[in-house]
């Protein structure tokens, strides 16, 4: 085990995308000694940005924009696809629609503003990007048509992600510690700025001096407490997608020890459908994302009452995904069931619905899937049937009376169930095929919680938090990803999650650098005498600096240097 440095410039907590991306920042800005502490053990590194699919949402100018910082599209293959720009304005209507026209316009102005510069930097970094041809397009007549607004992804997803980042801080000189949890912050009495952070480092305590602190922890997802408390009933109960060390710790403790004012929407978080033969309480770090179950657009989703619940069709995956998973959750035993027939089931991604990642229900008529379903829950199979040929009668009724509309999933194509001599009270507005070509396959899933929309007030100009006490900054603290509250309301553009992990990590990385080193921003932070910190535990003042680039050991004091060594990255 390394030993833990007892000061250091800046100090990031939280391991993950935005972590990663507000220590680099951190550094490439000026900060000579950056630390990096996560709670969770090295095997669980990466918090849960690890279990993403990789994908960023950012404003672009089409394909010829994004050519050069992808690795997967050649010459040839470039002729064959489509893809639109996707602008500034593409992008505020998407947020603006559907996080219920309540995210904060300024955090929002910053995160699309922000956006391709961020994967850009990112690209500099060495992250490996790949156009988003398995997830986000479809082959149509020879042609891999773009959809959704969201075209890139990282290679290898969440695991390439963490990878790089982590490639990319190890050359920035950024040390990170695993099994280090913050538990408290300290101010000094003078200015009230931040000047230290007590851990548990490997169980032991200890103290960081530090001029400015970066907190990207992640939210309260993993905390069936809070969970319960913040989002209502039964949320205790719902599955973890991710990592389950973002419990929520250091909002807590940042409002308790710094006043840090809330923001966002505490009651509100992103939630999709998940395998239900998943774990409860924590993704898999192998099976990771491909528990995510989002072929719904494809066919419908039945509760185990036997009825439908939402319009499968109403919009793309991008747009309901992360709503889908509470509406689940609603239903009679938190679990319904997917349904499609053999026109619909070759669409299915293998990635999410191939049979070693899926249990699947299969049923040469739709009386026999009924009976199968029975086995695992479904508790009315009359009204399971009843309800998919009242779903095919109307789609039959829709297409007679359109014939000329082609099923697309590329676009809204507009098939419906809803037509002059037929409708449904609960429509599907498209993509709305009858289901009636057996065998048929149905998978059980539920409701997985992604991450929670709550988080910490922050001052868009300077990236610092806002005390409620005074409603000014909290001088020397910052805050990214998922702690930062009041972008997303009651929904998120699928994708903006990473996308506002770098673009805010970069800025507060940028800023916590400039008071560190003096060069301007907050009340410049007390010396160490001032502190209201005894020292504890590990570390000692001065050692060697390792793993710096040659340019940036230039002009480092000797109070600067850290101690330790890092651990191995
Ligand atoms: C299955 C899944 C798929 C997803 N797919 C996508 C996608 O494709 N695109 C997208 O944009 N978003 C996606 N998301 C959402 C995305 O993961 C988050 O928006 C983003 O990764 C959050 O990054 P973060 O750095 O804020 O938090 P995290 O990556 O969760 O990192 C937080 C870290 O803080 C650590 N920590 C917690 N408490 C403490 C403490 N007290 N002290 C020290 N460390 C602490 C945790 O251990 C964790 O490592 C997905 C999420 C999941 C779960």
């Amino acid at each position: 085990m390394s030993e833990l440095p007892s000061r250091c410039d800046v100090l990031v907590v939280g391991g993950g995308n935005a972590g990663f991306s507000s220590a680099i920042a951190a550094r490439e800005a000026g900060a000579q000694h950056v630390v990096l502490i996560d709670k969770c053990p090295e095997d669980w590194a990466g918090g849960n940005s690890f279990f993403t699919a990789g994908a960023m949402r950012t404003v672009h100018n089409g394909l010829q924009d994004l050519l050069p910082i992808v690795n997967n599209v050649d010459a040839e293959l470039a002729k064959k696809i489509d893809l639109d720009p996707y602008t500034y304005a593409d992008f505020r209507k998407d947020m603006d629609r559907v996080c219920l026209g309540r995210s904060d316009p300024e955090l929002s102005k910053i995160l699309l503003d922000g956006s391709r510069d961020a994967v850009q930097w990112l690209a500099d970094h060495g992250v490996r990007f790949q156009l988003s041809l398995n997830r986000q397009a479809f082959l149509i007549n020879g042609r891999h048509k773009f959809w959704g607004g969201l075209a890139i992804k990282t290679e290898d997803g969440g695991k390439g992600l963490i990878d790089d980042e982590r490639r990319a801080a190890k050359k920035a000189g950024v040390e990170v510690y695993f099994s280090t949890s913050a538990t408290k912050l300290h101010r000094g009495p003078k200015t009230g700025a931040i000047n230290a952070v007590s851990v548990d480092h490997h169980s032991k305590p200890a103290t960081i001096e530090t001029k400015a602190v970066i907190l990207a922890a992640g939210g309260f997802e993993a905390n069936p407490r809070m969970r319960a408390q913040y989002l209502g009933e039964g949320w205790d109960l719902a599955y973890v997608r991710g990592t389950p060390y973002n419990t929520g710790d250091l909002l807590d403790i940042a409002m308790r020890d710094c006043s840090a004012k809330q923001a966002g929407h505490w009651s509100g978080c992103h939630c999709t459908c998940w395998d239900a033969n998943a774990p409860t309480d924590s993704g898999n770090r192998e099976v990771s994302n491909e528990f995510t179950k989002s072929g719904y657009p494809l066919g419908v989703m039945i509760n185990t009452h036997g009825n439908r619940f939402v319009d499968e069709g109403i919009d793309y995956r991008n747009y309901t995904y992360a709503i889908f998973g509470r509406a689940i959750l609603q239903q009679p035993n938190g679990s319904v069931f997917q349904v499609w027939d053999q026109k619909t089931i070759p669409w299915l991604r293998s990635e999410e619905y191939r049979d070693e990642v899926v249990t699947k229900i299969y049923g040469s008529t739709l009386e026999e899937l009924a009976a199968k379903c029975m086995e695992v829950g479904l508790q009315n199979p009359e009204k399971f049937v009843q309800t998919v040929k009242d779903f095919n009668r109307a789609a039959h009724a829709f297409r007679k009376e359109n014939p000329d509309k082609e099923w697309n999933l590329a676009v809204k194509d507009g098939l419906s169930t809803q037509s002059s001599s037929d409708s449904l009270s609960l429509p599907k507005t498209n993509w709305a095929l009858p289901i009636d070509e057996g065998p048929f396959l149905a998978v059980k899933v539920t409701g997985g919680i992604t991450f929670t929309f709550g988080g910490l007030a922050t001052n868009p100009k300077s990236s610092a938090v806002i005390s409620s006490t005074t409603n000014q900054d909290v001088p020397g603290l910052f805050v990214s990803g998922e702690m930062l509250g009041g972008l997303f309301y009651g929904n998120y553009p699928g994708g903006s999650g990473l996308t506002s992990g770098t673009v805010f990590g970069r800025r507060a990385g940028a800023a916590a650098a400039k008071l560190a080193t003096g060069s301007g921003g907050q009340l410049q932070p007390e010396s160490g005498s001032g502190s209201d910190v005894q020292q504890q535990g590990s570390g000692s003042g001065h050692g060697q600096v390792s793993g710096m680039k040659e340019g940036m050991k230039e002009g480092m004091t000797e109070g600067m240097a850290r101690v330790a060594k890092p651990s191995k990255l």
